[in-house]
Order: structure tokens, then sequence, then C-alpha cells
């Protein structure tokens, strides 16, 4: 696990399993927790840095969103109160093919808020905000005295990662709404501490990819349109023809520019995937 001192008081911890975020907030003897880790192991270690290293308690864990991949260590700090949204379950039973110690993870929180909450910590004013991108129960936190945001999954380092949580048009808003909070620092659930930049090319990203998908789809809809057979023609002998092609082929042309329209997320996800393993 890879540990990162962002200031005197704040620690990042990255997981060796998909390169999952912890943010530790300390105040005297006392840590706020953001998100727990991915696996057993890395929580782990966590908990013993934490405990023994640094010789602090953790009270509070603060759950951007329920997903298995950030809740590894819930389980290891039992005196803990664990914060997270409402619509928590909806999040955690979304997830389709889950490990038994995924499954194990769970712990049910103690306290569950709906629009926000606003929690002083020692230095630090943590704005927490509903923000739904990538699940409906996704939260967020500004620390304007750190400079920093905490947006779990709603960004994937420069990009997002499409999957079937969440929709495009959701992480539209949400990257927007993280974006009015102009702050200079981001921790997404991944990959250690980014830029603010890291959101305007997460948008970028996301506009780059829809046109294409369009692209892809319009190009099919006038192939489509081309080698559809016409009504009151359905009883030609004859194949269509039109400039030089048969209805056939233009048929075959609409069904590769078709195909590479639903493919084209499919593809960008395969990457980003490969890019998720290859780095954890
Ligand atoms: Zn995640």
């Amino acid at each position: 696990m890879r540990k990162e001192k962002l200031e005197e008081d704040i620690f990042v911890f990255v997981g060796e399993v998909y390169q999952a975020n912890a943010t530790a907030l300390v105040r005297g003897d006392e840590v706020l927790l953001v998100d727990g880790l991915a696996s057993r192991e890395d929580a782990g270690e966590l908990c013993n840095f934490i405990e023994d290293d640094l010789r602090k308690q953790v009270r509070l864990i603060l759950c951007t969103h329920y997903m298995s991949d950030h809740t590894a260590a819930l389980r290891l700090f039992p005196r803990a109160h664990i914060v997270a949204h409402k619509a928590y379950p909806h999040t955690f039973n979304s997830q389709k093919s889950l490990s038994e110690e995924e499954r194990a993870s769970f712990v049910q929180p103690t306290i569950e808020i709906s629009d926000g909450a606003v929690i002083r910590w020692g230095r630090f004013t943590l704005d927490i905000f509903y923000n739904p991108g990538k699940t409906l129960s996704s939260l967020n936190v500004d620390i304007p005295e750190a400079d920093l945001l905490i947006v779990g999954d709603e960004i994937f380092g420069n990009t997002v990662f499409l999957s079937s949580a969440g929709v495009p048009e959701m992480f539209f808003r949400a990257i927007s709404r993280l974006q009015s909070r102009g702050r200079s620092r981001v921790i997404p659930g991944h990959m250690g501490v980014f830029s603010g930049q890291s959101l305007d090319n997460a948008k970028s990203y996301l506009g780059s990819l829809q046109a294409q998908v369009e692209a892809a789809r319009s190009s099919a809809g006038v192939a489509l349109r081309i080698g559809g057979r016409p009504r009151g023609l359905a009883t030609r002998a004859r194949p269509l023809r039109v400039a030089g092609k048969s209805a056939s082929s233009s048929l075959r042309a609409a069904f590769r520019a078709s195909r590479a329209a639903r493919c084209l997320a499919s593809l960008e996800l395969l990457a980003l995937r490969g890019c998720f393993l290859r780095s954890a």
C-alpha cells in the first residue's frame, strides 16, 4: 500500500487492490477516515498504520459510496461511526458479482444522511454534499481549509469509469457540481491525489466519447435509411440499388456502423478495465 502525507494532518492511502483510496484526517488522537479500501489485506495495513504507527483511533468513517472496493476497512474499526447516504442499500445490492470477502465486508452504517451535512473536525470543516453520479448514493466532501475535494468514483483519474453503474448524463452533472467548488486538489476513489484539472479532463473525455457515439449512431441511421426497403417496394423482385450499391451491401454497412456505435462505449470500458487491472 502506498501512503502519502498530503499535509501534517492529512494522509492518503492507495491500496494494492484496484488502487483504491482512503483518506485520514487527524484531529489530536482521533482520525476521521473517508472510504475504506478494497481488500482485507490493504485494510489491515491501514489499520496497523493508524493504530500502531500514528497511535490514533478512528472515530468516524465516511463512505463516499457503498461499493465493496471502498468498504474493506469498515469491520476493523468497531468503535467508529459509519456515515453513508440513506440510499446505500441500493448501491451495495446493485453490485452484480461479489466475492465472499467482499460480501463479508458489509457493515450497516450507523448514521444515514440524505442531502448533506457539515462536520467540524479539528481545523477542518467538512461540507458533505449529495452528488449522484457513479451511484445514487454518492456523497462528496469539500474541505475548504485544505483546498481539497474528495469525490469517490465521480471521476477515475482523468477519465470516467463507465460501467453498469451510472449514466453519462449523471456523471456530467456530478462533475459540473464539483467544478463549481473551485478546488485545486481532488481525491477520487482510486489512484491517489489529482489536481483540480482532472475534473475538466474527465468532462472532456465524456464529451469526446459522446461525440463519437453520436457520430457512429448518426452514420448508422443514414445507412439504414438508404439501405432499408421503402414502403410500397416490398414486393419488388429485384434488390433495391442505391448509388450503385445493392441494398444488402448498404445494410451490411449500416450493421457495421450500428455495431460500432454499440461497441464504442464497451471498448472504452474494456480499455479502462485493462488499465484498471494493470494498475491494480
Ligand atoms: Zn471504486
